[in-house]
């Protein structure tokens, strides 16, 4: 079965194309263009990702959309990940968030990243989401990882998200849960 991911992003379509193609997905890139992602969750932006992919290609379509809530902060940035700080840029997006949070005790700090990946064909829509717990550090460690790894230290760990091996990182976090549930609906099909 040949699939199109909706993002212009390569380095995630190999990373996905890694995971899929052993088991006989064949993983496009998308070349169209990029909806405006006015959605107001990660399912509804994933949606929107993956049906903009799906009409322009005809291919069953898949897209993600992620970030970080943070429970002090009500859930933000939650889909404000990527713009916290105003612009995508992820060192602004840090610092603000580690400013934001740093009078706050250690107990206080918890956080869950999520991954909901929409996966979008002619017969149906189907979202499948990963949640992984943890806390805010104090002051970012770890050079391993992306975006707010180096802040992120997740549950029963004492190291941050970027002090992980990308193997330990990818078979518990957020975004491979989705993608391992992506992949078993995949197979049952
Ligand atoms: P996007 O959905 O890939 O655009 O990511 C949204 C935002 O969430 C970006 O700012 C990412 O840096 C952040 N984010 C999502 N997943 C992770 C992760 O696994 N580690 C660190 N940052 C993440």
């Amino acid at each position: 079965m040949k699939l199109v991911l909706a993002t212009h992003n390569l380095g995630k379509v190999a990373e996905l194309r890694a995971i899929l193609e052993p088991h006989g997905f064949d993983l496009v890139g998308f070349d169209g263009p990029e909806p405006i992602e006015d959605g107001v969750s990660f399912v509804e932006n994933a949606l929107i990702k993956a049906r903009a992919a799906f009409a322009f290609t005809g291919l069953p379509a898949v897209a993600d959309d992620s970030g970080i809530a943070v429970e002090i902060l009500g859930g933000s940035p939650g889909i404000f990940t990527a713009i916290w700080a105003g612009t995508r840029d992820n060192v602004a997006n840090r610092r603000l968030l580690l400013t934001q949070l740093k009078d706050i005790a250690a107990e206080h700090r918890q956080a869950t990243f999520v991954c909901t990946i929409a996966l979008v064909t002619q017969d149906t829509e189907i979202c499948f989401t990963g949640t992984w717990p943890g806390r805010v550090a104090f002051e970012e460690r770890g050079t391993n990882g992306y975006g707010y790894d180096p802040l992120f230290i997740p549950e029963g760990f004492e190291v941050t998200a970027a002090e992980l091996e990308p193997e330990v990182k990818n078979s518990i976090s957020h975004r491979g849960q989705a993608v391992s549930s992506l992949l078993d609906y995949l197979k049952s099909l």
